[in-house]
């Protein structure tokens, strides 16, 4: 068991508790998505400097002009993607510091996540091994194609905005499957594409602050 930051409050039950009745305030329903949201110990996964603000609802820097996501919006992806229903395979886009693949991990049986930052993907790497999540595999690269070669997916997940939907990226679903993602520049939405027999579903579902989607390796 890591015990960094042990000792200065935010590692207790009662801080991550606070956090879960937040999140039902906030709307949240899933039991699932609350259970891995208190599972997760969301300090270990920021700068020790922040450690005090991990379970604040706020989007915090973890370098490289990166932030992990606040609670609300990792807990609000999840809840989308499961509708209620256990997840197979998942990919994640835009791993940073791994704290959403963490949440997904205990919610879906593989999960494959994708960082186009060098240190950011051995940081997660490393800490993902530490918490012993080894249902989750990470791979630096450019996930802006997604990773065809394992596909499809019951769910994926982009925690980066781009500009317009991706038509390559929703071919790698499963029948079944479900896609939520941040889309636009200035003004961004959050959507769900839902793909069926019959074809995609697209809705919009809330206004949402991500990171811009970027190409290329670094
Ligand atoms: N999932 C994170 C949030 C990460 S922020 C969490 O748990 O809070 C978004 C991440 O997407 C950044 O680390 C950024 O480097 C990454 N990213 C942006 N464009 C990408 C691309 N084309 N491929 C893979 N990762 C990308």
């Amino acid at each position: 068991m890591n015990t960094r930051h042990s000792g200065i409050g935010m590692t207790s039950q009662r801080t991550r508790l606070r956090m879960i009745e937040r999140l039902r305030e906030q709307g949240i329903r899933d039991e699932a998505v609350l259970a891995a949201m208190f599972e997760v110990p969301r300090h270990l996964f920021v700068d020790e400097a922040l450690a005090s603000r991990a379970y604040d609802d706020v989007s915090l820097p973890i370098n490289f002009n990166q932030t992990i996501s606040r609670p609300y919006i990792v807990a609000r992806m999840i809840e989308v993607l499961r509708a209620g229903k256990p997840l197979g395979r998942v990919l994640e886009i835009g791993t940073g510091c791994g704290y959403q693949a963490a949440v997904l991990a205990q919610v879906a049986k593989e999960v494959y996540t994708v960082e186009r930052v060098q240190p950011l993907y051995e940081r997660a790497r490393r800490q993902l091994r530490d918490l012993k999540l080894r249902n989750v595999s990470v791979r630096h690269a450019d996930g802006s194609i997604g990773l065809p070669e394992l596909a499809p997916f019951d769910g994926i997940i982009m925690a980066c905005a781009a500009p317009a939907l991706s038509s390559a990226l929703r071919e790698q679903l499963a029948v079944g499957g479900r896609m939520a993602l941040p889309v636009g520049t200035q003004e961004q939405q959050l959507y769900l594409v839902e793909r069926d027999a019959g074809g995609f579903r697209e809705s919009t579902l809330e206004p949402v602050k991500f990171v811009p989607l970027l190409m290329g390796k670094q």
